[in-house]
């Protein structure tokens, strides 16, 4: 066979549909979030960014930094190995319990990624439970998907957020079977919030577990950033709470929380966990701190919040159509996938707006859009600039206007 041959076809399959990824080559600047040097064949450009799901700037919060800082002068660069063969480092013990108490759970277990933990856990979970149906949620993450698909057991999708669906499905299984329900809080790319109570009403009435990942809530929903479920009373109806350290935490790794014997379970099962170097302590540190600092603190919150209601209502007053939803993400909607990336390379080489464009198969075909997402560092300033400039490119595109 003639790979490169094989390869180039391949990619200029993905041209043709108008899905082949080019990425932004971005430095971002320290202090100066959500501001970015991007460099181009042109040299460096200015730009704000638009779509980072360093969702509250914690990234750069100077309690992170320093964290990270005295870590690296206390252990050096990275773990040095697997949980298991000298890799759990006291920063690894200490963050699994600030995760476990956010959680209101016994235990927490920390992976590489949140990527890696969805995959691992729920891997292990259906693939160990002896006969056990994985009821999952037809919008959930690659990464779930992955893991339910690995673990080989009966999976069955039930419609997006429909809970007369999910009941349906869970009545017509055989009840004797044990059974898992695998769903999300915040959806991220609709921006919409699963009925979390509900679910865990049907869990209850089935016997099933239930396994809720959070990575598009944990840092900026609750009283202390546990998420939704925290928010609205839930955490303990939860058999298993998934998290990202990477998003509104700032850093990188994943982890699930839960009972002692769950988390024990999986930590002594999944190869996902078992056999890769842990997380380097310094991001360890970093995200504990992030957790500590947004378990106290409600001001990030508020001020997110409050900078996703201006941005809307701007939108709103220029006539671009964006779709309602209760969470902080905001999808501005384009509905063509050509227009979508020409938009979108508009604002970033004519305005230093940049917002990825969201094409199938990420999202629906006919309904690409620009997946925005406010922080509470984008300024007044940065509002009105995106705004202007989004009002100016849907006339030059003849884009339709929501009717107000
Ligand atoms: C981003 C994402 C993940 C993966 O988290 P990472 O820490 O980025 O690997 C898991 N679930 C959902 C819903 C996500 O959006």
């Amino acid at each position: 066979m003639d790979f490169e041959t094989y390869f180039k076809n391949e990619l200029d399959g993905l041209h043709q549909e108008g899905r082949y990824r080019v990425f932004a080559d971005l430095e971002r600047q320290k202090g100066n979030f959500p501001k970015a040097t991007r460099h181009t064949a042109n040299g460096p450009q200015d730009v704000t960014v638009w779509c980072s799901n360093d969702y509250l700037g914690m990234g750069q919060h100077p309690k992170v930094t320093e964290a990270m800082k005295l870590a690296i002068d206390h252990c050096g660069a990275g773990a040095g190995g697997t949980r298991n063969i000298s890799g759990t480092n006291h920063y690894h013990v200490l963050l699994e319990r600030e995760l476990a108490d956010l959680h209101g759970k016994e235990s927490a277990l920390l992976f590489t990624s949140g990527y890696v933990s969805n995959w691992a856990a729920l891997g292990t979970l259906c693939s160990k439970i002896p006969g056990i149906i994985c009821f999952s949620d037809a919008g959930n993450h690659a990464s779930m998907i992955e893991g339910i698909r690995h673990s080989k057991c009966e999976r069955v999708i039930w419609k997006h957020n429909d809970l007369k669906d999910l009941e349906a499905k869970l009545a017509a299984a055989d009840p004797k079977a044990p059974k898992l329900i695998a769903f999300e809080s915040v959806y991220s790319m609709d921006g919409d919030i699963a009925p979390i109570k509900e679910i865990c009403d049907l869990a209850d009435k089935y016997g099933a577990m239930t396994y809720l990942d959070e990575v598009h809530a944990v840092g900026m929903y609750g009283p202390r950033g546990g998420g939704i479920a925290e928010r609205d009373g839930l955490m303990h109806r939860l058999t298993l709470i998934e998290g990202t350290l990477g998003k509104a935490f700032g850093v990188m790794g994943g982890y699930i929380a839960g009972s002692a014997a769950l988390c024990d379970f999986v930590r002594s099962f999944a190869s996902g966990f078992i056999f890769t170097t842990s997380l380097p302590p310094t991001i360890a540190a970093g995200a504990a701190a992030a957790i500590r600092h947004l378990k106290e603190s409600q001001v990030e919150r508020f001020a997110h919040q409050e900078r996703v209601r201006k941005l809307r209502s701007l939108l709103d007053r220029n006539g671009i159509p964006h779709m309602p939803n209760p969470s902080h993400i905001v999808p501005v909607m384009v509905g063509d996938a050509a227009k979508c990336k020409w938009i979108s390379d508009l604002l970033l080489d004519n305005f230093g707006i940049y917002v990825q464009p969201i094409n199938y198969p990420t999202v629906p075909k006919k309904t690409e859009r620009l997946r925005i997402t406010p922080t509470p560092l984008h300024t007044d300033a940065d509002i009105e600039h995106l705004v202007s400039a989004l009002h100016s490119l849907w006339s030059r595109c003849a884009l339709a206007r929501a009717v107000a």
